[in-house]
């Protein structure tokens, strides 16, 4: 039988959560051979959004060793020798297969046993597929979507293949829009595809997405709403060729990418842990229903102390500041002291071609449009308030400035009370500034 591995804390996942996790057992002096990050990637934890973006440029390309975490928030990049430095074992290219939360035992796909004393879930999530659907020919080659390194790998592969070809992209969400920038910087005839009237509709306002839509047309990259992709032609050798909508028009496409949502990986601790909103159920330390069980990043369905709510945050900023946060709870347990609350405002970011966006609290209530949103506007500096009970509660701002988001992240915090909407409107970002 295979040996038995046996570690004091073992961090399930190698994403960036358990990135930032082992930078803080490293600062609250976590020993040699206590600690083990077991990760299905082959690769140490590395900043994720990287792989939307730079990874696929075909000038300043980003590539490892160069993003590993934690330089996605200014930190130290802890490279594979950081953790054999600090006795960190960190177990790559290994899924774990089965969980047993009662008997403290993980198993991987090749029969490998470990147990642990305090474990952290942070699976992160994974693709829904269109083959999930039935769509007729999604498992054609070069029909794409993208998680993990290896997705980016296989993408750039296709990009280099099929110069000049066309591209369809499937949803209009962060994947569509950047992957959208990102081909179409590859010099990809591009076309984006997705049902909803507008792009990014759970965090756009309609006056928002004008401004992307336009400025996406702009560069030439066509843009078909209100229609999904019903199924995929292909040639002898099982190769994408064309994209058929349900309202009957058929596109060509050497490269199909599909980003129509994520699913948190839950599913090995199904039934052992207490769940809720499609995640697993903590509270502001992370600890789940189980002891000795934490759940960080992706996974982790928390309380929201700012709105007085649970929920689900799949953004890395999150990602990292939980995992920060279960870590620091674990060590000040042990110790038997205690430390504050989690109390996170919610922040999200997306950037392709010229531009970058921010965005600070909750999309919900009344909105407020401020700035010059025209896609030909020679700043791109525009932005909207969220006004829930007479107070402003979410912030988005394009092409801010250091100082510009700081504000917008204050007011966000803060929830400043406001007379008129009329007058926020006219104020613009001098509201956010002088709060
Ligand atoms: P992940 O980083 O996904 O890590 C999970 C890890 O667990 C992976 O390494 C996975 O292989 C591993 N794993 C899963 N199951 C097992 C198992 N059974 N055994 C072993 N290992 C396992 N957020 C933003 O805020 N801004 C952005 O611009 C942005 N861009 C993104 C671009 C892309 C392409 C993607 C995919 C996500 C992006 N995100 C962005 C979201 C952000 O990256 C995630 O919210 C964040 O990575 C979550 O961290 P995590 O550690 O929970 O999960």
């Amino acid at each position: 039988s295979m040996a038995e591995k046996s570690f004091k804390y073992v961090i399930i996942g190698g994403g960036v959560a358990a990135g930032y996790a082992a930078r803080e057992f490293a600062k609250q002096g976590v020993k040699p051979g206590e600690l083990a990050i077991i990760s299905k990637e082959a690769v140490a934890p590395y900043e994720r959004p990287a792989l939307s973006k730079a990874y696929l440029f075909p000038e300043g390309t980003a590539r490892l060793p160069g993003f590993h975490v934690c330089v996605g928030s200014g930190g130290e990049r802890l490279l594979p020798e950081w953790y054999t430095e600090k006795g960190i074992s960190l177990i790559l290219s290994t899924e774990i297969v089965k969980a047993d939360l009662a008997s403290k035992t993980l198993i991987s796909a090749a029969g490998e046993t470990f147990k642990y004393q305090i474990l952290i879930i942070a699976t992160g999530s994974t693709v829904i597929q269109l083959m999930d659907f039935g769509v007729k020919g999604a498992d054609a080659k070069n029909i794409f979507y993208l998680r993990e390194i290896d997705d980016a790998d296989k993408l750039v592969e296709a990009i280099k293949a099929k110069k000049g070809g066309k591209a369809v992209i499937v949803g209009g969400g962060y994947i569509g829009l950047e992957l959208s920038a990102a081909l179409r910087i590859n010099n990809i005839d591009v076309s984006m595809v997705y049902p909803e009237p507008w792009c990014m509709p759970r965090l756009f306002t309609a006056g928002i997405a004008a401004f992307y839509e336009g400025y996406y047309a702009n560069k030439g990259i066509g843009i078909i709403k209100g229609t999904v992709a019903v199924g995929f032609g292909t040639n002898e050798n099982g190769e994408v060729t064309d994209v058929k909508l349900k309202d009957g028009r058929v596109l060509e496409a050497d490269i199909v990418v599909v980003g129509v949502g994520g699913r948190p990986l839950t599913t090995l601790f199904k039934g052992q842990v207490e769940e809720e909103k499609g995640g697993i159920k903590t509270d502001s330390f992370f600890k789940t229903s189980i002891p000795d069980v934490y759940a960080v990043g992706d996974v982790a369905t928390f309380p929201l102390k700012l709105f007085n709510e649970i929920r689900r945050v799949e953004h890395v900023d999150h990602a990292r500041k939980s995992a920060e946060q279960a870590v620091k709870a674990i060590f000040a347990s042990e110790q038997g002291t205690s430390i504050d609350e989690y109390d996170y405002l919610p922040y999200f970011y997306s950037r392709a071609f010229d531009l970058s966006w921010q965005f600070y609290g909750d999309n919900v209530g009344e909105t407020v449009l401020f700035g010059d949103n025209s896609p030909t506007s020679p700043t791109h500096k525009f932005g909207t308030y969220w006004i829930k009970d007479g107070k402003v509660v979410g912030v988005f701002l394009e092409s801010g400035t250091p100082e510009e988001n700081k504000a917008i992240a204050k007011v966000a915090r803060v929830q400043p009370p406001v007379d008129s909407l009329e007058q926020l409107a006219t104020e613009g970002l001098a509201f956010a500034s002088k709060i």
